[in-house]
């Protein structure tokens, strides 16, 4: 790879700097590509919560760079038992108050493992903020410019002409091609196809999530160390709750979800603050371990509503030089532990793409993007529907499942495979052959 000289006669514009748009713009600019990021926070910055990867996700991370790799081990926390290293998580019936023997489960007892589901990493979590942080070092200074939130973009008058990006302090800069890797809420999604289309605009998935951070040595003494210390599932009706250590074990993450049939009342703002009683008053009903173990959180917690892409998903990840990715093209819920991980596949392949022989001019850009949605969106479309319907069998809600186990373990296995057991190599090396056959055509 190229560090220093560029290698191609246009420049890029990436518009966000979470996941999506640092792994891109590392994998571009150590393939040589003038890439400029400009980011609508004032400096780099994740929301401080845990984020695990999957064994397609760390593939990916190698070919964006090493250096993304590397930061991952630095920062990554696995389960602690030995016997769990290959364990992504143990399901547990979280709310029935008996153990399979039929016998009643006690306070300080957790209840029979339900089944489990391996892979070849086991769990591997991360604090978000860490991750980027180490990531960050990949970048040269001045690479990202910072307090820059886009707000609309002017197409060029001909086909090689310059795109225009506006900026709602009032700036404005011009580039070759705009990769839009804003999240959830993008604004370059909202220029592909305006304020008024369904697409643009995130849907409620009627869920919502409490996310806790609990020190390992009191959840070890309230619940014992085998839940305290390794990745768990804990299933129930209309809800569920996972718990995984980061922090090097030091921390027990918790997220907890609920289904509700009420609306999110302001669309506009995806968390509002909770206290720690609507946690347990949501929870209400549940196996004594999770009560005491819910009691460990902080009193003051935010509540994070579920909004995804699933509804109106858009029909295109680009339109002539203007491509989306990430959370900004196929935004997903969280069930299945995913979503950042085909950020970081999208990375990888579109920078192979970018990156490759017959790439050279501006004119090329347009093709790229194209192949890029041709090889991406059926995949990353269907994680997000995959995972509404995943966060429904944990609940006990999903149709023709319910409360069985058995399927519900099939269904993970089967999606997990989709998920998890890919060639991502194969994959870059597939989206070049495509690229090279729709440009000789
Ligand atoms: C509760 C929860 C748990 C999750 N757990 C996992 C997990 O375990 N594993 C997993 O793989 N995924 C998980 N995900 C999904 C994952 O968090 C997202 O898929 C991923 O973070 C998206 O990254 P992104 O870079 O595309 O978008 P974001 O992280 O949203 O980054 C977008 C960036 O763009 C900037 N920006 C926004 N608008 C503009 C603008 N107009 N101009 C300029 N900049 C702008 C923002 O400031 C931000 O920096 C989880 C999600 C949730 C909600």
């Amino acid at each position: 790879m190229v560090s220093n000289e560029m290698s191609k006669n246009f420049e890029i514009a990436i518009i966000g700097a979470g996941i999506s748009g640092t792994t891109l713009a590392i994998a571009l600019h150590h393939r040589g590509l003038n890439v400029t990021v400009y980011e609508a926070a004032h400096a780099f910055g994740e929301i401080g919560a845990g984020v695990s990867f999957s064994p397609n996700a760390v593939q990916a991370m190698k070919i964006c760079h090493d250096g993304v790799y590397e930061a991952f081990e630095e920062v990554c926390t696995r389960n602690k038992w030995s016997s769990k290293q290959k364990v992504w998580f143990n399901y547990v019936d979280g709310y029935n108050k008996t153990k399979s023997d039929g016998s009643e489960l006690k306070a300080d007892e957790q209840p029979d493992i339900a089944f489990t589901i391996h892979n070849s990493l086991g769990q591997t979590a991360v604090h978000r903020a860490r991750f980027l942080d180490e990531m960050v070092h990949l970048l040269p200074k001045g690479i990202a410019h910072f307090g820059k939130r886009l707000c609309g973009i002017t197409e060029p008058a001909n086909d090689e002409g310059k795109l225009v990006m506006h900026f709602t302090d009032g700036t404005s800069a011009e580039t070759d091609a705009v990769i839009g890797c804003d999240g959830i809420k993008s604004a370059v999604r909202r220029c592909l196809f305006g304020e008024d289309s369904p697409s643009a605009w995130p849907s409620y998935t009627h869920k919502y999530a409490y996310r806790g951070l609990i020190s390992t040595r009191d959840a070890v003494a309230a619940i014992g160390s085998e839940v305290a210390e390794n990745s768990f599932m804990h299933m129930g009706p209309n809800g569920h709750i996972l718990t995984f250590p980061v922090d090097k074990g030091e921390t027990l993450n918790l997220v907890a979800f609920r289904t509700t049939s009420a609306n999110w009342e302001d669309p506009s703002r995806l968390t509002k603050p909770a206290h720690q009683d609507d946690l347990l008053r949501d929870f209400e009903g549940w196996a004594p371990y999770i009560q005491k173990l819910l009691k460990l959180t902080k009193p003051d917690l935010d509540i994070w509503a579920i909004f995804d892409l699933g509804n109106n998903p858009v029909p295109t990840f680009c339109k002539g030089r203007v491509c989306i990715i990430g959370d900004a093209a196929h935004a997903t819920s969280p069930h299945h532990g995913s979503g950042a991980g085909f950020c970081i596949e999208s990375s990888a392949i579109l920078a192979s793409l970018l990156a490759s022989d017959k790439v050279q001019t501006v004119s090329d850009i347009r093709a790229v993007f194209e192949t890029f949605d041709a090889v991406r969106r059926e995949r990353c479309q269907w994680l997000v529907q995959s995972s509404r319907f995943i966060g429904d069998c944990y609940e006990w809600r999903a149709d023709g499942v319910g409360k069985d186990f058995e399927i519900i373990e099939r269904e993970i296995n089967v999606r997990y495979g989709i998920i998890a057991n890919v060639d991502v190599e194969k994959m870059c090396r597939e989206a070049v052959e495509d690229f090279n056959k729709r440009v000789s055509a």
